[in-house]
This record gives C-alpha cells, structure tokens and sequence, in this order.
C-alpha cells in the first residue's frame, strides 16, 4: 500500500548530490548526475515515485537538504 510520493521537479536540478548522498535509498543520479526517484517514472521535467516503507523521515531530511527546493513529499 502506497504511503506517500516523492516528487523531484528535476529540470532545476543542479546536480548537488545532497538528496541521493544523504537518501540513497529513495534517490539516486542519472548519468548525468541530475537526481530521479529510485523505481520511479522521469522524464525531462520531473521524477517521481511511490513508496510504502517506513522512510519518510530520510526522505523528508532530503526535501530539506535541496539548495533550490525541488522536492516534495505528498504522504496519503
Ligand atoms: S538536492 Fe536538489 S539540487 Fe541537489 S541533486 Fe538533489 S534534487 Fe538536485
């Protein structure tokens, strides 16, 4: 059961590495080391993935970690 989404507005991404350093679980660098949700669906503009473990809190830390603010989470 789906407990909350990750949603990285990935075209604004400056490649930090903050979210995929600190949460390498639900985060990680495409080959050019912009960020995209683990297991999730990307494109150009956005990433974004569905999770149901018991994580938030890593991937909330990484919400705060993101120099231009890119990602949410949207717990159910
Ligand atoms: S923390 Fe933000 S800017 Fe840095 S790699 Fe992750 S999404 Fe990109």
């Amino acid at each position: 059961m789906t407990k909350y989404y990750i949603i990285i507005e990935r075209k604004e991404c400056i490649q930090c590495g903050n979210c995929y350093g600190l949460d390498p679980y639900h985060f990680e660098p495409d080959e050019e080391y912009t960020s995209i949700v683990v297991n999730g669906v990307t494109n150009s503009e956005i990433s974004k993935g569905a999770f149901d473990d018991d994580k938030i809190s890593l991937a909330k830390q990484a919400v705060e970690e993101c120099p231009v603010e890119i990602i949410s989470v949207k717990e159910l």
